[in-house]
């Protein structure tokens, strides 16, 4: 089996995001690249992530044609490998519909810098992509240049996109990024706005997280 290490890798990771609570029902998906041949394993459409073994997976060559696997690869395939066309730091990719993200995404509101733990994204804060058809590669093409070589962006009315050096990097950030979205929407809750960090600020966390400008998580 092609990719077998990347492809347990999905499915094990897609059982994760249902307990961790990041996504509902079969939304979302993940995807592996291999470093050595650039073949990427990516979760398939519409099956209950309880359900997904590595066989389940599918293989696709980095221009998306199916290399090994019986099921239908997702709906978000265009999303997945926009990512790695355009980002050589890029190894694993998590969609989520997780609330508090999906929510801020609805406001169509970038998550701003609140949290010292947003410097692990590479960046300072979280921006929302604008609006575009799930599936398509106008969105593939909006996330990956609103991310602007950073490790997590909204997509408008949608979800969230975070990426990583491995899947255990990517999706730590996806749970992250989640807590502090719920955290930023509680404080809207109680009707202020919360203190955000300077830039400077976000430096140092950046530099004590040792992401230094990466995505990588500490
Ligand atoms: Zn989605």
């Amino acid at each position: 089996m092609l990719l077998q290490t990347q492809r347990q890798t999905v499915a094990d990771y897609g059982r994760r995001l249902v307990r961790a609570g990041l996504t509902a029902g079969t939304g979302g998906n993940l995807s592996v690249r291999d470093a050595v041949s650039g073949a990427v394993a990516v979760s398939p459409s519409g099956m209950a992530y309880e359900d997904i073994t590595a066989a389940d997976a599918v293989v696709l060559s980095p221009a998306g044609a199916v290399l090994e696997g019986a099921r239908k690869p997702t709906s978000e395939t265009a999303l997945h490998l926009a990512f790695y066309a355009a980002r050589a730091d890029v190894f694993a990719v998590v969609h989520t519909h997780s609330p508090a993200a999906t929510a801020l995404a609805c406001l169509r509101r970038s998550l701003p810098p609140m949290s010292y733990l947003l410097a692990l994204t590479g960046r300072d804060s979280v921006p929302c992509a604008p609006y575009r058809d799930f599936g398509s590669q106008a969105l593939a093409e909006a996330a990956v240049k609103t991310a602007d070589g950073g490790g997590a962006v909204l997509l408008a009315s949608h979800g969230l996109v975070c990426v990583g050096a491995d899947m255990a990097a990517a999706f730590a950030l996806a749970e992250q990024v989640e807590f502090c979205a719920d955290v930023y929407l509680r404080c809207l809750a109680a009707g202020r706005e919360p203190a955000l960090l300077t830039a400077e600020e976000m430096a140092r966390a950046r530099e004590r997280l040792g992401t230094y400008g990466q995505n990588r998580g500490a």
